[in-house]
């Protein structure tokens, strides 16, 4: 039976996304289908619209995504029909040089078939009316009433798990969390600084609290942004437009040092310095935000010594199957904060709406809501 579903569709950067009725592929292989529940509105979505990421189109955006298995391929395993799941976008083939160095977010068929738009299996799984093929953003394309994605890609979570926080968990929420947890060595008692304070560097917050961080200072040039950022955990708050974060990050750390870890979740060469400066020697940064691929960062020589440790994190270091259903339970329990970060739930026709507000900066989350 052919499956045809609403999906809002990207044709050019710097155009409005179109709704349109679009047909699903036949479900084969290990692929399953998940009709979509609640989609948030990422930046990095924002990214492909306005050209500085760029992707083969027409394509789905949306890569945050929680919904509940309806049909399930021949070869799928680990999830079944009527299973709430929140949605990866890091599938990995488990047996390349990466995947046997525990890097998923390297595999090779993942960084193969990503910049092409298409399904892991590379394979399209939508078409257009006319019958021309869709791509699908990040292994998803989550902006639609379905999506066919790899199983691996559904990650099974308790059913108590409201769709529209679950949707947070599969990209914001994760990068931010996994990149205080998985990729920082924060030690008890560390003093923490997370730049930008976005739905990544709230989560950051979060996990520099989960952790054990006893100084956690948040910086945005919003103060809103900072007041919940104090809400979800941060002990301190930094204006950027008002005060020198470097300066305040020298005087948490004993005889001026700097804080132990910064978590960069900006994305703006003025976040990028700033983490450098404020780390005390020997201290680790973790940069989270991203800039235009084709841009430089610039940094003074002098802020790099003391041995200072700098990684790149995209992901959080997540294994989706770990961590999903451990974030899911955090939420339930109340020791992770995800309402917080919703700003509006929307309809998928007012999708251009949200992404306007987005960025403007008035959004954490829109959560679009099928
Ligand atoms: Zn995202
Ligand atoms: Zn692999």
């Amino acid at each position: 039976m052919t499956l045809s579903y609403r999906a809002a569709i990207l044709h050019a950067p710097k155009t409005p996304l179109v709704v349109e009725t679009v047909t699903a592929a036949e479900l084969s292989g290990d692929n399953v289908l998940v009709r979509i529940k609640a989609a948030g509105l990422c930046h990095t979505d924002l990214e492909v619209i306005e050209g500085s990421l760029r992707y083969p189109m027409p394509i789905v955006l949306g890569h945050e995504a929680a919904g509940v298995v309806e049909a399930v391929g021949p070869e799928a395993r680990g999830v079944g029909v009527g299973d709430h799941v929140v949605l990866s976008w890091n599938p990995h083939c488990g047996h390349c040089f990466y995947c046997d160095r525990d890097l998923p977010i390297l595999c090779e068929t993942y960084l193969t078939n990503g910049p092409k738009a298409i399904g892991f299996d590379g394979a399209h799984h939508a078409h257009r009316a006319d019958g021309g093929e869709l791509k699908q953003l990040m292994f998803l394309g989550a902006f639609g009433e379905y999506a066919i994605v790899a199983a691996e890609q559904a990650v099974p979570v308790p059913k108590a798990l409201p769709f529209d926080r679950g949707c947070l968990l599969g990209c914001g929420v994760m990068t931010g969390v996994g990149a205080a947890l998985n990729i920082a060595s924060i030690g008890h008692g560390d003093a923490v600084m997370v730049i930008g304070c976005g739905a990544v560097g709230l989560s950051a917050v979060q996990g520099a609290r989960l952790a054990g961080a006893a100084a956690i200072v948040a910086v945005d040039l919003d103060d809103k942004k900072l007041d919940l950022a104090e809400a979800v955990g941060a002990t301190m708050r930094v204006n950027a437009g008002r005060e020198d974060p470097v300066a305040v990050a020298r005087k948490i750390g004993k005889s001026g040092r700097g804080v132990d870890v910064v978590l960069e979740a900006a994305g703006n060469p003025a976040g990028f310095r700033a983490s450098i400066e404020a780390v005390r020697p020997g201290g680790e940064v973790i940069w989270l935000g991203k800039t235009d691929v084709e841009h430089d960062v610039n940094f003074r020589w002098g802020a790099l010594m003391g041995e200072k440790r700098i990684r790149r994190s995209s992901y959080g270091g997540t294994r989706p199957a770990r961590d999903f259903p451990l974030l899911a339970q955090a939420y339930l329990d109340g020791r992770l904060k995800l309402d917080e970060l919703i700003t509006r739930h929307i309809a998928l026709d007012q999708i251009n709406e949200g992404f306007a507000a987005l960025k403007a900066g008035e959004a954490i989350r829109s959560v679009v809501m099928f």
